[in-house]
């Protein structure tokens, strides 16, 4: 039987147990895999080989991949999906879906702690992760597959700072028909997210409207130059006239608003920082996750 089955690149001859993952084949070793799983060690009812010198086979409903990758990390030593200098999502899912399933505890907690770490849970570590944008971080393509990871595993406190993110780097084209990866597949929302995300847009969006007539403020009683100032505004309100959903947790203003005397200017900062700090309290509420904060 072991010559007919489809091999995969993990196979060691002197292997003593067989993972059958929906076709696939790992010929591995049951000590390494107790090693790591709660679940393998207590693993008592393993089928009996047909010969003694053959190894029991344990059929697995997983994805091959995700082991594959999972094996490699336990042979390999490869701890690559661990780094901040990059997002290794693909190794980080396989980790996180097989750790739980198994209780495989020490690899999962690593793989949780890197990607929580990746998404920001406070406006300074989203002004940080704006700041230090490079591939250590997940934008593009790979916010559609950690949001879906994200409810695969129920993780749901960083999901509307995901959802935001999705805002941000996704047109509304792409959430509704997906985003191309690099391999040429398609990652696709579910519908419970790109319901969130139209709903949490317009939310968003509503919000916003108070915004704009924070211009008000200018000139502010210690403005220098009043009718400069003012004429700034009416300028600015006439070219841009509405706030933009994506930029409106983005740390700074506008670049029109830098011809402000500083008076202005600080005046200005420090009602924007309040209201950034308002809509970043109540992106759980904007998408529907959670109640919303008093300001
Ligand atoms: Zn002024």
């Amino acid at each position: 039987m072991a010559d007919s089955v489809d091999r995969s690149n993990l196979w060691f001859d002197d292997g003593n147990i067989i993972l059958s993952v929906r076709g696939t084949h790992f010929r591995v070793h049951r000590g390494v895999l107790a090693r790591h799983s709660k679940v393998f060690k207590d693993m008592t009812s393993i089928p009996q080989p047909p010969a003694a010198d053959s190894c029991p086979t344990v059929p697995l409903d997983d994805n091959p991949e995700d082991w594959e990758k999972l094996l490699k990390i336990m042979y390999d030593c490869d701890l690559s999906h661990l780094s901040w200098e990059t997002f290794e999502l693909p190794a980080l899912a396989a980790v996180l879906r097989l750790g739980r399933k198994y209780a495989i505890d020490k690899l999962h907690e690593s793989a949780l702690e890197r990607i929580l770490g990746a998404i920001p849970d406070s406006l300074v570590k989203l002004d940080k992760y704006f700041l230090e944008l490079g591939q250590g971080v997940p934008f593009g393509d790979d916010l559609i597959d950690l949001l879906n990871l994200l409810l695969e595993l129920d993780l749901d406190s960083r999901r509307p700072v995901v959802y935001w993110l999705c805002l941000y780097w996704i047109s509304l084209n792409e959430i509704l028909h997906g985003v191309e990866r690099l391999d040429g597949t398609i990652a696709r929302l579910s519908p419970e997210s790109i319901e969130r995300l139209i709903q949490g847009q317009d939310n968003i969006l509503r919000s916003l409207e108070f915004m704009a007539f924070q211009d008000v403020c200018v000139p502010s009683p210690m403005c220098t130059r009043k009718v400069t100032c003012g004429s700034v505004v009416a300028i600015r309100s006439l070219v841009w006239p509405f706030p933009f959903v994506d930029t409106a947790l983005k740390k700074g203003m506008h670049p029109a608003l830098n011809n402000l005397c500083q008076q202005c200017q600080d005046n200005l900062a420090g009602i924007r920082e309040t209201r950034r700090l308002g809509l970043w309290n109540n992106l759980p509420y904007y998408f529907g996750l959670g109640p919303q904060a008093t300001e």
